[in-house]
């Protein structure tokens, strides 16, 4: 038989419990978080193993091919030293960060920070690492907004992690317009020289291994243009990290199989 605090609670529930911004189900009350419940968490999803040490990039091996190489980190300065993403973006992690950006959900910015911070890092990032920024958003956005979703992830993170933030070290001169129709290729020329650091803020990054954090990680163009900008400052290296990356190939992948075993269970 349920205790009176059990009915009080169901009661308490019924009346008051927040919708999970990612599933809409209730959350109870007596749930420590209040925006995602605990069934989205435990199902959002790390980076496919095995991946790439420096850039976490899953892939593919190949008898051929040992030891695996990483084409993202072709691309990557030396002075890039370690990418990491606390989940792939896929639901619920999507519904999570669209919450953030778009929903006005700017207390989500604490939990999702609680999982960035308990990313592991190579031994010298974790010790090296000396002050934390943001990805800047353009003036229109974050008016529009009210606040900056990478800056909010980048102060959280940065205190969980005992380190400096300065989420403003970091200014965009132009506004890259929509990123989500071009080609990574496209991404990069379109992103180049779009950020410069903010008047008076050299001596801060100079000689010291920044960690730059934003909400998702698409191609990298945005994150390693600000990431050039650091080192043009006088940085002496750049990390980065973000709550999600998109990983086009593998979302494709898994959407034909999906395809493929819906037509199966209809046929049968
Ligand atoms: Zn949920
Ligand atoms: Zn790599």
């Amino acid at each position: 038989m349920p205790s009176l605090s059990d009915l009080l609670e169901g009661a308490l529930d019924l009346l008051f419990a927040p919708t999970c911004v990612a599933c809409r189900q209730p959350i109870p009350t007596r749930s420590a978080e209040r925006a995602v419940c605990a069934a989205c968490w435990s199902r959002s999803r790390s980076l496919p193993s095995p991946r790439c040490d420096r850039c976490w990039t899953p892939l593919r091996i190949s008898v051929l091919d040992l030891p695996p190489s990483c084409t993202t980190c072709e691309d990557l300065r030396p002075a890039i030293r370690s990418v990491r993403s606390t989940y792939l973006l896929a639901e619920p992690v999507r519904s999570v960060v669209h919450a953030l950006k778009y929903g006005g959900w700017f207390s989500l910015a604490r939990p999702m920070a609680k999982r960035m911070a308990s990313v592991e890092w190579p031994d010298e990032v974790r010790e090296e690492v000396g002050l934390v920024t943001a990805v800047p958003t353009s003036r229109m956005k974050e008016r529009q907004r009210g606040y900056n979703q990478a800056a909010l992830l980048a102060a959280e993170t940065a205190a969980l992690l005992r380190r400096d933030a300065d989420c403003n070290l970091l200014e965009r001169i132009r506004s890259a317009g929509s990123q989500t129709t071009l080609h990574p290729g496209e991404r990069r020329a379109n992103v180049a020289g779009a950020f410069r650091l903010a008047p008076g803020r050299g001596h801060r990054v100079a000689g010291v291994h920044v960690l730059l954090v934003d909400d998702v990680w698409t191609t990298g163009a945005t994150a390693l243009s600000c990431a050039d900008t650091l080192l043009a400052a006088g940085a002496r290296a750049v990390s980065v990290l973000t709550f999600a990356r998109a990983l086009p190939d593998l979302e494709r992948h898994e959407q034909r199989l999906e395809a493929a075993a819906t037509f199966r269970r209809r046929k049968n």
